[in-house]
């Protein structure tokens, strides 16, 4: 591990001391902060996508039909921060791909810049990385990063070769799969090691919904900080993947929630369960989240209180949900003014609800669409 000039005492990874910790008390990507101070629906989260390349294929991948073999020219880095710069309360950036690490030259002449940013602004960062490349790379970075968010939905190499090159088109050798396997889980365990949040991210799926404590269990090993756990919406290359029932969902999370070790986070997000189901054990569950030491549920951020924009066409997103295409360009307007715009739009309306008792703020679009199609949330209450 490259030596670092630093205080006695503290890790070469560790967030500047003078920073409130990231914790299930402080997590500044939930919206519900900015709904509460500001009373409204505030920008204050953006995700950049950085690289349109992965050296992977999931076959859960969320942005998989947009992945290509070689990568576009970017926009001018100058033109993007400027956009951020006008963001009056920019808390978070969050960075994404593809694999953002996959070449160098993203690294050094993209990601690093941003993050410099982020820390000079006092704002908290996040990168999403399969962490499957040689160290060196994330050495680099995360003295400059807040949270290392890694994928994990395996118990044993066979599943992290059968999972993550679904999509490749080209064999990939069992053998070559399991080497990265074991790189992706050493570079987790160096990262923390070195003081880092790494925070593993496991989706309940068709494949995942029986092992999930043994896949915690492994997320714990590595000595991540927080384990992050979504239900598997049918977008991209998931599409065609089958979907779950509540009920198996549920049955899923409560099996998580008996076995988990409660020394480290759980953080929960996108769920189907609210406070206003009419079901007593939905409603049940609801509360056991919200009561369990360690356990948060974040609300869903897209739309609510962030955008992604896409630096090689300059396009802006404002949610996953497929019927709704890039909602602005940051060549042309500035983001408070494209999230401002989507918040009068009638689908972003029928999910605008807000329960400050169950602090929650509704459902995300593709939830809302798989399990409560045709329900305007604006018309229900959390029960009691
Ligand atoms: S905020 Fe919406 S989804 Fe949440 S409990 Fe209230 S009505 Fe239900």
């Amino acid at each position: 591990m490259q030596a670092l000039p630093l205080s006695a005492g503290r890790l070469p990874y560790e967030a500047p001391s003078d920073w409130m910790p990231i914790s299930p008390a402080f997590d500044p990507w939930d919206p519900i902060r900015s709904l509460k101070r500001f009373g409204r629906h505030r920008l204050t989260s953006v995700e950049l996508t950085v690289t349109q390349l992965c050296n992977m294929r999931c076959e859960h991948c969320a942005v998989g039909d947009s992945l290509t073999m070689k990568e576009a020219p970017h926009l001018p880095l100058d033109a993007v921060l400027r956009r951020l710069d006008e963001i009056e309360h920019l808390e978070t950036i969050s960075l994404t791909g593809g694999e953002p690490t996959f070449r160098l030259e993203t690294v050094r002449e993209l990601i690093l810049p941003v993050l410099k940013y982020a820390r000079a602004r006092g704002v908290r960062s996040q990168l999403n990385s399969n962490v499957t490349l040689d160290y060196g790379r994330y050495d680099e970075i995360a003295p400059y990063l807040d949270v290392m968010h890694i994928s994990f939905n395996y118990t044993e190499a066979e599943d992290f070769h059968r999972i993550g090159f679904a999509k490749s088109g080209r064999d990939v050798s069992l053998p070559a799969a399991a080497k990265m396997y074991e790189r992706m889980m050493d570079n987790a365990r160096k990262l923390s090691e070195g003081g880092l949040f790494v925070s593993a991210e496991s989706m309940i799926n068709f494949r995942t919904h029986g092992k999930m404590p043994e896949i915690h269990r492994l997320i714990v090993d590595m000595g991540c900080k927080r384990h992050e756990v979504h239900p598997m919406y049918p977008s991209s290359f998931a599409a065609g993947l089958p979907v779950l029932s509540r009920e198996q969902m549920r049955a899923a999370v409560e099996t998580l929630l008996d076995a988990r070790n409660q020394e480290v986070w759980m953080l929960f997000g996108t769920l189907p369960f609210f406070a206003c189901s009419e079901s007593p054990e939905e409603r049940s569950l609801v509360k056991r989240l919200r009561t369990e030491p360690g356990v948060t549920v974040r609300n869903d951020p897209d739309g609510r209180n962030r955008v992604n924009v896409n630096i090689f066409s300059g396009d802006v997103y404002v949610t996953d949900f497929a019927a709704i295409p890039p909602f602005g360009n940051i060549l042309d307007d500035k983001l408070e003014d494209i999230f401002g715009k989507w918040q009068d739009h009638p689908l972003q309306r029928g999910v605008s609800c807000h329960c400050p008792e169950a602090s929650c703020c509704g459902p995300n679009l593709l939830v809302s669409d798989m399990y409560y199609k045709h329900e305007d949330f604006r018309s229900r209450r959390a029960l009691p």
